[in-house]
Order: structure tokens, then C-alpha cells, then sequence
């Protein structure tokens, strides 16, 4: 049986908005609201869903770079919700990130070789020695030459600088990683040698992945299950192939209807989700997706739709399900 790795319960994660003369909360963004899902040990979970659905503050919560403002992290089976920094410092080396943009995440000033040490150093893991010798087998195992070492970021190419932070994200045998678009800043031509690598250290490794994504194509590649987020909530969840085959929430049919299918026969009609997400600072009432959704009904306005367990392992939030 599948071992658990990470579990959310109803993870929120509000920004307050300060205003006034007494600088006075006076609203909120609500930029996850509510998120409960499960990561296994060496599986994908990939988070999809348009920009401004609080797939990035999900990822950084679990990882307590956020503070939640309530529910619960339990990681390895400990509530980790309330760890202190002091706590938290020796689960810091088992979960990393690893960023989108491979130009802003790496310190110009410093040569690679120290970038894919440096999380040895912070960590005080090895002699000098061995952290030395850590960093030339990391950069081999990423496809790096660790003659390499001295040279700076900005003579490396995107996808060299990419394979620089997973060494770096690596270097401290990481149980958990959250990928948060890690290839969308690099050139389609490097994308699948990014995903490749990924996949195979993943093998090699026992690696868990978070994988935050838009190009449900890939997601599609990667992924063992995919959980859906929109405006702040996780709408559906599945196995990979049941939610590409069988999406049941208007709003992951809609995602889906974008994706190019390989057989030209298939034929899949595109839904052109209209308008944009709406401000998380106020979400519609009832269903967050209602005002773009081509069946929403009253009840919609009036109840928020309750997560309904399908299939097995397949979840989905919308009425339409309650009445068939
Ligand atoms: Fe559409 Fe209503 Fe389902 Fe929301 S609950 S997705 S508005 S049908």
C-alpha cells in the first residue's frame, strides 16, 4: 500500500489587506481557501488551474515558506502546522523547491559550483571535502560537466541553469519537491529534456513530487494524479488518465478542451471559458466558478458544492453531480 507522504486539511492561506488610519485589516485574499489533498511517497501530484488560482501559495504553505492561516500540514504523519523555524530546520532538507525562473532564482554573483553547495553549508552536512565531492557527482547526475563549477550562471544556457537548480534542489537528498513551473521559462526545445531529467532522477531517486503546472500537456506526461484549483479551491482530483478521460467539473472539461489531442479522428469540442478568474479578495458566493460557468443553475449562487467522491480516488466539486 501506498505510504502518505504529505496531507493538507483544509489548508487556508488569506492575505490580509491593510487599510484605514489604523492600518486595520479590511479584507482579504484568499488565496487558498480550504485545499485538502495527499501526496504519496515517489508519486507526482500535479496542481493545475489558471494563474491567480493559488497553486504557488498551496505549494509554498506545505513547505511553511507561508504561514497558514488555518488547517493542517501533516507531514510523515506529524502535524507540522504550528513547527517553529527551530523546528522545522532539520524537515527543511527533506522538502525543497525548485523555481520557474532559472535566470532570478540563481545568484549572479556567486559560481555554480558554490550555488549547488550552498544548501550543504546551511545545513552543516559533510566535511569540505565531501560537500566538494558531493557537488562534482550532483553535476555529473544532472548532466553538468563539474569542470564546470568555477563558471558563473550567466554562461550557462536556460536549460543548463535549470538542471543548476535541481542540482542545487537535490544536493541534500530531498523526500519532497515542489516543482513550481519548472520549465515554463525555458524554450520548448529544452522543456522535455527538463521533464526527462526530472522523470528519471525521480526513478532513481524515490523522489515526491509537487508538480505546478499549466501546460496540461505535460501535466498529462508527469503526472500520477492531478488536482484541479480554482480561485483558491481544489474542484476535482483524480488519477491521471481518469481526469483526462473522464473530467467531470465544467471547469477541468473547459482546461481539458485546450489541450491538442494526437489522434486528428478524436474529435473534442472546446469550451472557451469566458471573462477571468475573479478577484480571490471577493469570490462569487455559492460556487467560485459560477459566473463563468455555461451550466450554473440558482442553487449554485446559494451553496458552495461539497467535494463528492465519484470513483475511487476520483473527487469533484459541482451540483451537477448531486443530480445525476
Ligand atoms: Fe457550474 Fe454549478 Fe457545478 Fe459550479 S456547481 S461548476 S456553477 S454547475
Amino acid at each position: 500500500m501506498a505510504t502518505r507522504l504529505v496531507e493538507v486539511q483544509k489548508l487556508k492561506k488569506w492575505f490580509p489587506i491593510k487599510g484605514g488610519i489604523f492600518s486595520m485589516t479590511v479584507a482579504s485574499v484568499r488565496a487558498v481557501d480550504e485545499v485538502s489533498f495527499f501526496i504519496n511517497q515517489g508519486e507526482t501530484l500535479s496542481l493545475v488551474g489558471e494563474s491567480g488560482s493559488g497553486k504557488t501559495t498551496t505549494g509554498r504553505t506545505i513547505l511553511k515558506l507561508l504561514q497558514p492561516t488555518s488547517g493542517k500540514i501533516i507531514y510523515k504523519g506529524k502535524d507540522i502546522t504550528k513547527f517553529t523555524a527551530d523546528q522545522m530546520r532539520p524537515l527543511r532538507r527533506n522538502m525543497q523547491i525548485m523555481f520557474q525562473d532559472p535566470y532570478g532564482s540563481l545568484n549572479p554573483r556567486m559560481p555554480v559550483g558554490d550555488i549547488i553547495r550552498e544548501p550543504l553549508d546551511v545545513h552543516s552536512i559533510g566535511t569540505r571535502k565531501e560537500r566538494q565531492q558531493a557537488v562534482a557527482t550532483m553535476m555529473e547526475t544532472v548532466g553538468l560537466r563539474p569542470e564546470y563549477e568555477k563558471r558563473y550562471p550567466h554562461e550557462f544556457s536556460g536549460g543548463q541553469r535549470q538542471r543548476i537548480g535541481v542540482a542545487r534542489a537535490l544536493i541534500i537528498n530531498p523526500e519532497l519537491l515542489v516543482l513550481d513551473e519548472p520549465i515554463s521559462a525555458l524554450d520548448v526545445s529544452i522543456q522535455s529534456q527538463i521533464i526527462n531529467l526530472l522523470q528519471e532522477l525521480q526513478q532513481r531517486l524515490n523522489l515526491t513530487y509537487l508538480f505546478i503546472a499549466h501546460d496540461l500537456a505535460v501535466v498529462r506526461h508527469m503526472s500520477d494524479r492531478v488536482a484541479v484549483m480554482y480561485l483558491g479551491k481544489i474542484v476535482e482530483t483524480a488519477d491521471n488518465d481518469e481526469l483526462f478521460d473522464h473530467p467531470l467539473h465544467p471547469y477541468t472539461q473547459a482546461l481539458l478542451s485546450a489541450v491538442p489531442v494526437p489522434d486528428p479522428e478524436a474529435k473534442r469540442e472546446r469550451v472557451i471559458l469566458q471573462g477571468d478568474v475573479p478577484s480571490p479578495v471577493n469570490p462569487p458566493s455559492g460556487c467560485h466558478f459560477r459566473t463563468r460557468c455555461p451550466y450554473a443553475m440558482p442553487i449554485c449562487k446559494e451553496q458552495e458544492p461539497a467535494m463528492i467522491e465519484v470513483a475511487p480516488g476520483h473527487t469533484a466539486a459541482c451540483h451537477l453531480l448531486t443530480k445525476r
